[in-house]
């Protein structure tokens, strides 16, 4: 397993070569627009930890203690993002969440993210071509989404023995000291969803971020090493 403090480099390393990504996109999303911050937002454990120690350092902790973060009745077990690809790569069908909760983010503050540096990776991707407050609807350019959900992967599979879940629901778990009692345990990537005609467009993501190197090994070579059975 990859000590924590090197997954928060490939984790920073993950989150730059996105934005970078994402930069090339005319995406309508600005400041104040706030549709897609809600209690549906899924993250891992690793995120969760980078989020816990930028509260810790505000004083902020306090505030897991609030509602929105007590954990759902009747929780139903989930898909994370690899056990979703897996299904699907075995041509089993997967059934939607029954329950997603599109309450407002508790981290929402005044129309603007109060967690914004520490934001995890499923806020980051959310992104839309036109604005979408009125018709709720993110409209994405092709192949978008396929290699946010590869990085979603990636996240995954570093966090080897971590959890998966809501945000809340992680951050409930780690706030309370009973982490494995949270969401659902990662798993390694076991392919990639993405179609032939959105290849060109993710390839350079993809390749880009593989070849970073974080503390002289390559991010590839840390995904080996992460999971060394698995392939990517
Ligand atoms: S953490 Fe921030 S960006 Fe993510 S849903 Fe909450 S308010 Fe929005």
């Amino acid at each position: 397993m990859i000590p924590r403090p090197i997954q928060r480099l490939l984790l920073t390393a993950l989150y730059d070569a996105f934005a970078e990504w994402a930069d090339t996109f005319a995406f309508a999303c600005r400041k104040g627009c706030a549709t897609c911050c809600t209690r549906s937002v899924t993250m891992t454990s690793l995120e969760g930890d980078g989020i816990m120690a930028f509260l810790a350092e505000a004083d902020r902790p306090p505030e897991l203690a609030a509602p929105a973060f007590q954990p759902t009745p009747n929780r139903t077990g989930q898909c994370t993002t690899n056990t979703f690809v897996a299904a699907h790569l075995r041509g089993e069908s997967v059934e939607e969440a029954e329950s997603w909760d599109l309450r407002p983010c508790p981290f929402l503050k005044e129309e603007s993210c109060s967690i914004y540096p520490v934001r995890p990776f499923g806020c980051r991707l959310f992104a839309s071509l036109d604005p979408c407050a009125a018709s709720g609807v993110a409209e994405m350019p092709p192949g978008y989404l396929a290699g946010a959900t590869a990085l979603l992967q990636y996240i995954e599979h570093l966090d080897n023995g971590g959890r998966w879940g809501t945000m809340v629901e992680v951050l409930a778990g780690l706030n309370s000291g009973q982490a494995d009692g949270c969401g659902e345990s990662t798993a390694p990537i076991p392919g990639f969803l993405i179609a032939p005609d959105e290849r060109a467009l993710v390839e350079p993501l993809l390749q880009g971020l593989l070849a970073r190197k974080v503390n002289a090994q390559t991010f590839e070579q840390w995904l080996q090493i992460a999971r060394p059975t698995s392939s990517q």
